[in-house]
């Protein structure tokens, strides 16, 4: 039987190999969808690493505007760190207003084509875009094109559920979050920092 140090040693050639196979080095588009816990704060994890390269990131939240979160609170101030918007609706289902939520996310769009421009931008994040598309508040092939267009080192996280077949086509990584279980169904409240 091999060694652990056999196995080890074999295992490492293969992830070197794949290593030394890459040589594409451009920013990427990364879709995190599906009904699980999990797409929101995955892109924030992303925020937190290139915070810590020292690189610029550009935060744009669709929907949640009236919401208080942990990530805004935290980040807004770092104002020559992050850029962070948020549509000035609250949640449609709050405000019962088709025509000021597509005004708001149009509003909110115009924004994010500016940071999808910025070559200063090594990270910007589209938290809950997919339901702009969803309700057709924003056109998919409009995004996608101001998406293409971005500097080549910028790369792009959209969170929600769904998403367009033609984002998901367009993406370079799809990551779909598959809801087992959730707190919440047991009755259990939404905690400061877990959830929001
Ligand atoms: P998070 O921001 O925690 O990463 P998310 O972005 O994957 O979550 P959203 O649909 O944006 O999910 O919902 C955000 C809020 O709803 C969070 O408070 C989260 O805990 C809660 N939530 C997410 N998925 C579920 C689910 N399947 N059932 C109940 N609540 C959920
Ligand atoms: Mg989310």
């Amino acid at each position: 039987m091999a060694s652990h140090k056999e196995k080890m040693q074999k295992q490492k050639e293969k992830v070197d190999a794949n290593i030394a196979k890459a040589e594409i080095d451009r920013g990427t588009v990364l879709l995190l969808t599906g009904n699980g816990k999990g797409k929101s704060s995955s892109a924030f994890g992303m925020v937190l690493r290139c915070l810590g390269h020292g690189y610029r990131v550009g935060i744009a939240q669709f929907i949640k505007g009236t919401y208080f979160t942990g990530e805004k609170e935290f980040l807004a101030p770092m104002t020559d760190m992050i850029e962070f918007h948020q549509m000035g609706t609250g949640f449609t289902w709050e405000t019962q207003d088709k025509s000021q939520d597509i005004e708001a996310a149009k509003k909110l769009w115009v924004i994010v084509e500016k940071m999808l421009k910025d070559e200063s931008l090594y990270l910007v994040v589209l938290d809950e875009l997919t339901y702009m598309i969803a309700y057709n508040y924003l056109d998919e092939d409009v995004i996608i094109d101001a998406i293409r267009n971005r500097p080549e080192s910028q790369s792009v996280v959209i969170t929600g559920r769904g998403g367009g077949a033609a984002l998901k086509d367009f993406a370079d990584t799809v990551s779909e979050i598959k809801a087992i279980k959730h707190a919440y169904q047991a009755g259990i409240k939404m905690r400061n920092g877990i959830d929001l």
